[in-house]
């Protein structure tokens, strides 16, 4: 393995291991489920997916935990405004994300970890701290976590902890801290809102202790990877190291992985601001998945992405480019000697692509590296270069590649239904020579979505893509 990865603690890139041989533990921030999820938010789990898919093609065992965040202020406030309870709602809005991620095909997580499942890991960790004086609590019951008592905080953030200032989340209950940085662990009982009886009161958790709690939970107490947007890292993350190796007085995460925002109209895409793109609705658009796919990870992930009115037009550019050199080689055949140059191009192909990604997962690049052997295929393939057996071997390689991209049409969507039967028929209309069936059929083949080109090796076919 010669992946390295810049940590964002350490502030260096570092080669990666995995803390046991073969097998790498992943937790990333999910989704708080109160609403849809934004193309914002999916940006940054595409990063994690194309994490896992690499670290997964280069023959690593990997355990991939994404938390649902299914309590929280928001959840309640939308449930007690839509008249249902925060089960109902956020039932709905995780179903509604499972669709999204299956639709640009994220790999689904191993293990998608509820909070309100975890009650009593929160509640176990939380007593830990009480134990150990790193947490107290308040006349109402609430707990806090106590900075002063954790002189690291504030390492991640690159924070002066003298000079802390208290984060966004501040609410009225939390009156009676001992100090104004310290944040809740667990928040009292309150009239009107939902609370779990448990060992340490009655209440519910804060969001903090929630990733601490289910990420040990279900990877250990000192695991490799973490992931989540640039803006997790304060408090968020900074909590959940202090939390967590306070309580275990071992190194909570080796390394931390922060995606850069999604920026739309030069402003971060966040559903305060409102200006936010929903993947059910570009789908609902008629845009095409795999270059919502494409749009969203193809630019390394710790620069800015700008998402203009080109982003997706541009992508899907890229992906009909890939569809046709698929199709074409799909369909080559020419009975002549397999193409003296092919191997090392192959080769160059897949080492570039490697290269790329083992430089901190730098994906423009790795597409670089696939779109120039997609030129030098299309060359060989106008020059009637390469044997029936050379166009395999080049699909081959993008397929194998592909693992790690996921934007290629995969074999089973290739053909809508009906255009098999229509293909068959354009074929039998022009080997009878009868031009105007032959027509017919391509413009219903075109209805369907399926582009027809007759070439040398008879008729091709791809798959168009629609854009909005
Ligand atoms: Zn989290």
């Amino acid at each position: 393995m010669t992946l390295a990865l810049r940590d964002t603690l350490s502030g260096e890139q570092r080669p990666f291991e995995p803390l046991e041989a073969g097998h790498v533990r992943i937790y990333s921030c999910g989704p708080t489920v109160y609403g849809p999820t934004h193309i914002g938010n999916f940006r940054s789990f595409l990063f994690a997916d194309i994490l896992v898919r690499y670290l997964r093609y280069s023959g690593l065992r990997v355990t991939w935990v994404m938390n649902i965040t299914d309590v929280d202020d928001r959840i309640i406030a939308n449930a007690a405004a839509a008249g249902t309870t925060i089960a109902e709602l956020s039932d709905r809005w995780l179903a509604q994300f499972k669709t999204d991620f299956a639709a640009v095909r994220m790999t689904p997580p191993d293990v998608l970890p509820r909070a309100t499942e975890h009650i009593e890991a929160m509640t176990a960790l939380i007593q830990t701290l009480l134990d150990r004086d790193n947490a107290y609590r308040t006349e109402d019951g609430s707990v806090f976590f106590r900075i002063s008592s954790w002189p690291a905080y504030g390492r991640l953030a690159r924070l002066d902890p003298d000079q802390l200032k208290v984060g966004e989340r501040v609410e009225a209950d939390d009156y009676g801290k001992d100090d104004v940085r310290d944040f809740a662990l667990w928040k009292a009982a309150k009239p009107g809102e939902p609370s779990w009886d448990t060992s340490i009161g009655a209440g519910r958790p804060g969001w903090h202790i929630e990733c601490s709690a289910m990420s040990m939970r279900h990877l250990g107490p000192s695991f490799d990877i973490h992931t989540g947007g640039i803006d997790l890292i304060f408090p968020h993350h900074e909590d959940e190291i202090a939390q967590s190796e306070a309580a275990t007085g071992e190194t909570f995460v080796r390394t931390w992985l922060h995606c850069d925002h999604l920026r739309l109209g030069g402003t971060k895409m966040a559903r305060r601001v409102g200006n936010i793109a929903r993947v059910a609705d570009l789908l609902a658009d008629g845009v095409s998945p795999r270059a919502l796919r494409y749009a969203l990870i193809r630019v390394h992930y710790r620069q800015a992405l700008e998402y203009t009115e080109d982003t997706l037009v541009e992508a899907g550019a890229a992906i009909e480019r890939l569809d046709a050199v698929v199709a074409a080689l799909a369909g080559y055949a020419e009975d002549r000697p397999d193409d003296p140059e092919l191997d090392s191009i192959l080769a160059a192909a897949r080492q570039g692509f490697e290269a790329a990604l083992d430089d901190d997962l730098n994906v423009s690049k790795a597409l670089a590296s696939i779109f120039e052997l997609v030129r030098e295929a299309n060359r060989r393939i106008a020059d009637r270069r390469l044997s029936t057996t050379d166009a395999g071997r080049i699909l081959d390689l993008l397929r194998d590649l592909d693992r790690v991209l996921a934007v290629l049409p995969e074999a089973e969507e290739a053909l809508p239904e009906g255009a098999g039967a229509l293909l068959e028929a354009r074929v039998a209309a022009r080997a009878a020579r009868d031009w105007a069936a032959a027509d017919r059929l391509r413009d219903e083949l075109a209805s369907l979505g399926v582009a027809v080109e007759d070439t040398r090796d008879g008729q091709r076919w791809r798959r168009l893509e629609p854009v909005s």
